[in-house]
């Protein structure tokens, strides 16, 4: 059987990787779940080879508390990454990824100030940052993002556009627990009473979006916070219904518009759109 290889350094993985055509890249922090291996299958169905890197990328944690919660089990990971057969797996250490001079700079669009920029300042300038610094080492043909992190897609998707990144960024869709929950790497943080709260949020919006998709004007975001609020929610830092072409205000809400929220449980953050 092909092994699946793995690297820590970016000379020792251009080497192998150099040449490659259609290579699909899925980047990752890790702890990974159902979400990702929904990714790392589409990736392997439209390019040859895949590579996926595991890095929690400390630049894009606006606080100490956050990143050092942030749920890590490499081992568990590895284990998972085999099973799917996956070609390579780039292991940087932050000297690999910040220590070199980019060709590219970071195109930060101006949607990076709302949803979670709004509330996390510098967290779309780390994720651009180590987004385009994998995209120059790894030189894939595509990348597989998902929506459950939509704003993230939207915005690398612009900074690959402006940059005129040769990667064709591959949007895929949310993968969730038979609850409804999203499969995110913090639900490992959260107890099994705290996931139930979890996907009671979610049935609160797709029962919203539906009102809202019947008559607009039934619709007010206040009683939808205050529902969320009273299911156990510590609090809500967002709830905003956004056109999913431009992350826009809606023309009308009929289609192409969803629901996007960010909420703690605890204290733990959680996102999603619906
Ligand atoms: P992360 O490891 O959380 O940085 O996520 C790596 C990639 O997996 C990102 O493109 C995420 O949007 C995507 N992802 C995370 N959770 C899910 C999910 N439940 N369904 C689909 N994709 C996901």
């Amino acid at each position: 059987m092909k092994q699946m290889k793995i690297f820590k350094n970016k000379l020792t993985l251009n080497k192998k990787i150099n040449g490659i055509k259609n290579l699909s890249f899925v980047p990752t922090m890790g702890s990974l779940h159902n979400g990702h291996k929904y990714l790392i299958k589409k990736g392997k169905k439209i390019g040859n080879k895949i590579l996926v890197s595991v890095y929690i990328n400390p630049k894009q944690f606006n606080s100490r508390f956050d990143f050092s919660s942030y749920p890590r089990d490499i081992k568990k990971d590895l284990n998972f990454l085999k099973k799917l057969k996956v070609d390579y797996v780039y292991l940087p250490n932050s000297k690999d990824i910040y220590s070199f001079k980019t060709k590219h700079k970071i195109y930060q669009d101006k949607a990076s100030s709302i949803l979670c920029g709004k509330f996390r300042k510098t967290h779309f300038r780390g994720v651009l940052n180590v987004v385009n610094r994998l995209l120059e080492i790894i030189k894939p043909n595509y990348i597989l993002l998902g929506n459950k992190d939509f704003q993230q897609m939207k915005l690398i998707e612009m900074h690959i556009k402006k940059r005129k990144i040769q990667t064709k960024v591959v949007p895929c869709k949310t993968i969730r627990e038979k609850s409804g929950l999203a499969y995110s790497s913090r639900n490992n943080n959260l107890s099994i009473k705290e996931k139930k709260i979890a996907s009671r949020v979610y049935k609160n919006l797709i029962k919203f979006k539906n009102i809202v998709k019947k008559n607009s004007n039934k619709f007010k975001i206040f009683d939808l916070i205050e529902i969320i609020k009273r299911l156990g929610v510590n609090k809500v830092e967002y709830v905003e219904l956004l056109n999913i072409k431009n992350l826009q205000k809606p023309k009308n809400y009929k289609t192409n518009f969803n629901i996007f929220i960010a909420y703690y449980i605890r204290n733990i953050r959680l996102i999603d759109n619906v």
